[in-house]
């Protein structure tokens, strides 16, 4: 991983009517250690974080993400985040990253154990090439994600829906993927509906409309999808939410697992069973994403 910028936040109270930041950052050698022992993000993964997308020094997305910061936020009873002062280390930060692509991470804990305040960093590291990845497609394997659709509802406790620091669960399902030959997974609920991958959305084509699982709790809302919907829509396709169960993944005309960092993914093959590419369609998709976009 090639760092480029690493910055600590002192965060601001939201009602603050300050709005020079800067004594509230300190700048650190991103190869160093920075956190303490007691660090609740370490121990317990007690935490939120954001990938934001950067191209060429342009951090994609970044309301869209700050917004889902908030809402992670507020359903992990974390303190509300001052966005004026994230959107301000983000611009720091994307202003170390320069040319190609690279991601930004923003990641609040709840901090130090018996301490007074949440800890709170922004990182910047050049981005994993996806290039082929994006041309060439993956193959993925539905894996069962363990609870019914009604869970997130019934267990808000579960965070099922907040994009929180402990990703162990989703680091896993990759690996299995990676054993059974594949390169991504979808996770299904255990009655039977499709929800989303590890780290990505899923959007299926049904003739000129395209679909995606309802963002209820049970999911993160992408920003990627979003933001690939409203240029789907602009092409003169129909988008649409929808409770989506298992078995239209075999019937849908194609599939993509869309994200922040590795863009629009084709997916060639669910299950072992190939699935049809628009080379073209997915070639038009990732230009757009990689344009820049606010
Ligand atoms: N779902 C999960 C579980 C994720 O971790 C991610 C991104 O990391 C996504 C969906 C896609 O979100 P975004 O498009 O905002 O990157």
């Amino acid at each position: 991983m090639a760092w480029r910028f690493a910055l600590m936040i002192d965060p601001a109270d939201p009602g603050t009517t300050v709005t020079d930041f800067s004594d509230t950052f300190t700048e650190l050698d991103p190869a160093a250690p920075a956190l303490t022992v007691g660090e609740l993000s370490t121990q317990r993964g007690d935490g939120i974080f954001e990938s934001i997308g950067v191209v060429d020094g342009h951090a994609q997305e970044v309301t869209a993400h700050l917004e889902r910061l908030a809402h992670s936020a507020q359903l992990c009873d974390l303190p509300e985040p001052n966005l004026v002062q994230w959107r301000a280390a983000v611009d720091l930060a994307a202003a170390q990253c320069g040319p190609g692509e690279a991601v930004i991470k923003l990641i609040l804990s709840r901090g130090v154990e018996h301490g007074p305040a949440p800890t709170a960093w922004v990182t910047a590291a050049e981005a994993t090439d996806f290039a082929r990845v994006r041309a060439d497609g993956i193959r993925v394997v539905t894996l069962d994600r363990g609870y019914a659709l009604d869970v997130p509802a019934r267990a808000p406790w579960l965070l099922l829906g907040a994009k929180t620091l402990s990703y162990a669960v989703n680091m896993a399902a990759l690996r299995e993927a990676r054993r059974r030959g594949a390169d991504d997974a979808i996770f299904l609920t255990s009655d039977g509906f499709v929800l989303e991958a590890p780290t990505a959305s899923l959007i299926l084509r049904r003739g000129d409309t395209f679909v995606t699982p309802a963002p209820n709790a049970g999911i993160l809302h992408g920003t990627t999808q979003l933001s690939l919907f409203e240029f789907l829509e602009s092409e003169g396709f129909r988008v649409a939410y929808d409770t989506i169960p298992t078995g239209d993944l075999a019937t849908a005309d194609a599939a993509w697992l869309v994200s922040s960092v590795r863009l629009a993914a084709p997916i060639v093959a669910i299950d072992d069973v190939p699935m049809a590419q628009d080379a073209t369609l997915t070639a038009s998709m990732n230009a757009y994403l990689l344009s820049p976009r606010d």
